[in-house]
């Protein structure tokens, strides 16, 4: 039977899957991730869709996202024999101002995606590194290029510029937009279970250790709190958010920092981790009662709620809210607290079923409905991938989701 890889490389992990491909959807066998490439300790997990485990701790280390590549090839082809690998899916970054969807790797298209490095130098480089070394080893295997970028490739000009000369605009300093492949799976997700809601005004709260916001209006964005690079919006684990551009040119001429010294500092030490002083990861946060990891939250919930005015602003209303990634999925304590006090928005919380992680978690008399709905990026990655390998099996499927997101 035929299989599809999906690789997903962020600056210390590599998280993959192997789906196998069936006639209405491609459904995944096994997921896993490689966590913090290049320290000593990095760690190689998998499990079956059953549940089987099949990674483990102490792996040993692993130099760089090459090897992590290379290993993690290795072990689906260890663990799954006979699985006939016939496309492998990548979630890369920045598609730059062109790519609206997804394509299949050429040469000549890893070349240009090359050139869109200094957008994303902390990403698109090990995203690209992936690429290579899949072609190496699954070189009849169709490789395909899913962009984070291209789900907000369509939305209005005014969320698509700075105010700054156009000649920048022309030269590509533009608000892109992340974390696409997620709203396109919220978006697909409500187009089948909750229609009338798709085709409404909806903000998606994609809260994980990268953060940002979308707000879709009949599944399409029309604004996102990333812009240029996926540093602006909310703050994140490590990463700071919207920052005033003063504070770099400050930084720069009057504490004589270098550029990669800034870049450190804005995409490494800042966020949650900045603020706490102690993590990045608010399940730590949340457990650790300190003064200063309650005002990291703090900070994070008051940008959250500050986005989600904005963001019903430029939908000019509200009909639902979604909240997914990792925070959103498991935080009832951060959707209390941005959802608190919205009365006036439409949005009434009900406390239960946000403590119990409810899939509705407002009211019933709620005018704005509240949902948390997991994320699934592996599987929007799975079906465009087969999408190229079969495009008769897949087009119906295919051209259904494209009726149902507009
Ligand atoms: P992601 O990048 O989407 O995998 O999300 C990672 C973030 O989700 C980290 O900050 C985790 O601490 C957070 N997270 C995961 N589970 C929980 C939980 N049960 N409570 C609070 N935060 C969580």
């Amino acid at each position: 039977m035929s299989h599809v890889v999906t690789l997903n490389a962020g600056s210390s992990s590599l998280k993959f899957s192997l789906f196998t491909l069936h006639k209405d959807d491609p459904v995944a066998i096994c997921t896993g991730a490689v966590d913090r490439i290049g320290s000593p300790e990095a760690t190689i997990a998998a499990k079956t869709s059953d549940g089987r485990v099949l990674g483990g701790d102490g792996v040993g280390p692993i130099a760089d996202h090459v090897a992590a590549m290379n290993r993690v090839l290795d072990l689906l082809t260890q663990w799954f024999p006979k699985a006939e690998i016939v496309a492998v899916g990548h979630r890369i970054v920045h598609g730059g101002p062109d790519h609206d969807r997804p394509i299949q790797l050429t040469p000549d298209s890893l070349r240009a995606l090359e050139d869109l490095a200094p957008f994303a130098p902390l990403h698109q480089p090990y995203n690209l590194q992936g690429v290579r070394a899949a072609i190496e080893r699954f070189p009849q295997a169709v490789q395909v290029a899913c962009f984070d970028t291209a789900f907000h490739r369509h939305h209005p000009w005014v969320n698509d510029t700075f105010a700054l000369p156009t000649e920048y605009y022309d030269m590509g300093v533009r608000r892109y937009g992340f974390h696409g492949l997620s709203y396109e799976y919220i978006a697909d997700h409500l187009a089948k279970t909750a229609p009338l809601l798709h085709g409404g005004r909806v903000i998606v709260a994609h809260l994980g250790n990268g953060a940002s916001m979308c707000g879709l209006i009949h599944g399409r964005s029309v604004g996102s709190s990333m812009g240029f690079t996926a540093l602006d919006g909310l703050p994140m684990g490590t990463r700071c958010g919207q920052l005033d551009p003063g504070v770099v040119l400050y930084l720069m001429q009057q504490k004589g920092m270098t550029a990669d010294e800034i870049t450190e500092l804005l995409y490494c030490k800042s966020g949650l981790l900045g603020l706490s002083g102690l993590s990045n990861d608010m399940r730590t946060l949340e457990q650790a009662d300190t003064g200063a990891a309650r005002r990291a939250i703090s900070y994070f919930n008051f940008r959250a709620r500050r986005e989600l005015g904005a963001l019903a602003a430029v939908l000019g209303g509200l009909d639902a809210v979604v909240f997914t990634g990792g925070i959103g999925e498991n935080s009832a304590l951060v959707r209390e607290r941005v959802c608190v006090n919205m009365g006036w928005l439409g949005i009434e919380l009900d406390h239960d079923a946000n403590t119990e992680h409810a899939r509705i978690i407002s009211t019933p008399l709620s005018r704005v409905q509240v949902m948390v709905i997991p994320t699934n990026e592996e599987l929007v990655i799975a079906r465009a991938a087969a999408r190229f390998v079969y495009p008769h099996m897949y087009e119906a499927l295919l051209d259904k989701a494209a009726a149902r997101t507009g």
